[in-house]
């Protein structure tokens, strides 16, 4: 790819910035792409071009881009208090969020961090400590999901099951244990998604009656694992590992980091089980995708065994930026918006019309299992190209629409603002670039090779 003037910026940060999640050298043939600015659902590009961000930059923009109220209540805040440090300290931002959040989910004691990963080492540690305050320090091991996502710090790595991430940093982390996924694409012939989620269960039960003597807590992503490749399950399950929980004394930390703020159709997924979890995971929707900000939510029992007169039995872990006002304001702006817009019961009328304009991709004969919940899609691709995503994020950049597909799996996970023509705009894009990366299939399948390591 030649480069014009306009990609300066690509090449100035190709020099100095060390991008995430990417093989640098890739970027030699496929140049970042320059953004100058947002707008809505829209990405503008240096070079005058723009995308429909179908993933919500990152799954954490959720009402569009330079949304007018939370750029004015930043704003307002950034001219009243930026920063102070919150330990010894507090702010209305900070009381006004902790409140609304509990009113929200029955979890009455918030703890900040800055980015998701971090709300996962908040939660590991508290729950470990917890069990330590109360004379059973052996519990402090962990179990995840098979496929789970829980962030990528070395702490958070032990209970993110995704090989790719975590192979080169395996002798730094503690591992985990993992037990089956509930994803309802292992349904046997005749099995319903509860079945493939009871199975799951049966498993979950076996290795809790082992190994609950040591074990803290069991952590997963309610209702969509989404970097294991938007993999769903029945809300069965959840169910059944709560009641496994209670029964074990092990603790159930839901990480809604990605499924968190209406994603799976309810304000938080685990809510579709009717159950509560002994701690919350939240970031990434948390601010309507404008500042990193993250927050543990957890239970008055688990507060409680904290309280005391010696410090070591205090919660320790400090972050500069806990409880930042300008984030917490965003925050709260954000589910001002909730509120104002009706964003819930909207999105069930735009999620039909989604699925509407999106027919024939879901049928289109090489997709397997298109699915969707609430706000989410996803579409399994029959392939032999081993560098699918790659090529069809390529494809779907040259159509003026970021989707960036996680191996074989086709998603979207747009902003809660698509109007008639955006959705168009994504439905048609989408099956074009679709039909446009499969004509560069080789014509000969014997020289497929297996798909490349899937990184979302
Ligand atoms: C993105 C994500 C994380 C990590 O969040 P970061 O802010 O990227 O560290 C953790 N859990 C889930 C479920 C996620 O999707």
């Amino acid at each position: 790819m030649t480069m014009t003037p306009d990609d300066s910026l690509a090449r100035r940060s190709l020099a100095s910035v060390w991008h995430p999640c990417t093989q640098m050298k890739r970027h030699e043939a496929e140049p970042p792409v320059a953004i100058a600015g947002a707008q809505g659902p829209w990405l503008y590009g240096t070079d005058g071009r723009r995308y429909l961000d179908g993933i919500s930059s990152w799954w954490v923009n959720l009402f569009g881009h330079g949304h007018p109220h939370i750029q004015a209540a930043l704003a307002d805040q950034l001219a009243r208090l930026d920063h102070v440090m919150l330990a010894g300290f507090t702010h209305a931002p900070v009381v006004e969020l902790s409140e609304r959040l509990a009113a929200l989910t029955g979890l009455g004691h918030a703890f900040y961090g800055s980015d998701g990963a971090a709300a996962t080492e908040i939660a590991l540690k508290m729950s470990a400590h917890y069990w330590r305050n109360q004379g059973r320090p052996a519990k402090c091991r962990f179990v995840g999901l098979a496929g789970g996502y829980h962030g990528e710090t070395v702490g958070a790595l032990a209970v993110t099951d995704i090989p790719i991430f975590r192979e080169a940093y395996a002798p730094l982390v503690r591992l985990g244990s993992v037990v089956p996924s509930p994803d309802a694409r292992g349904a046997q012939p005749g099995e319903s998604a509860a079945d493939v989620a009871r199975r799951a269960a049966a498993a979950l039960g076996d290795w809790l009656a082992e190994h609950h003597a040591t074990t803290a807590a069991l952590i997963l992503e309610p209702l969509v694992q989404c970097a294991a490749g938007m993999a769903m399950h029945d809300p069965e399950f959840l169910r059944q590992a709560r009641a496994l929980c209670d029964r074990y004394e092990v603790h159930l930390v839901a990480d809604e980091i990605a499924v968190g703020f209406g994603r799976t159709g309810t304000m938080f997924a685990h809510q579709q089980a009717g159950i509560r979890p002994d701690f919350i995971c939240l970031s990434k929707g948390l601010t309507g995708g404008t500042l990193p900000l993250s927050a543990v939510l957890t239970t008055d029992a688990v507060y409680a065994a904290f309280y005391d007169d010696d410090i070591a039995r205090g919660f320790l872990h400090s972050h500069s930026y806990t409880g930042n006002p300008l984030a917490c304001r965003a925050a709260l702006a954000t589910l001002e918006l909730f509120e104002s817009t009706g964003a819930l019961a909207a999105n069930v009328q735009r999620a039909a019309a989604i699925d509407a304009a999106c027919a024939p991709l879901s049928r289109h004969p090489r997709v397997r299992h298109a699915r969707r919940l609430g706000m989410v899609w996803a579409w399994d691709v029959e392939t032999t190209l081993p560098d699918f995503a790659r090529r069809y994020h390529r494809q779907a950049l040259a159509r003026g629409l970021l989707l960036r597909p996680i191996g074989n799996t086709l998603y979207a996970m747009p902003p809660y603002v698509l109007d008639d023509s955006e959705i168009d705009h994504l439905a048609t894009q989408a099956l074009a670039a679709l039909e446009a990366t499969l004509a560069e299939e080789p014509a000969d399948h014997a020289a497929a090779h297996r798909p490349e390591k899937v990184v979302p």
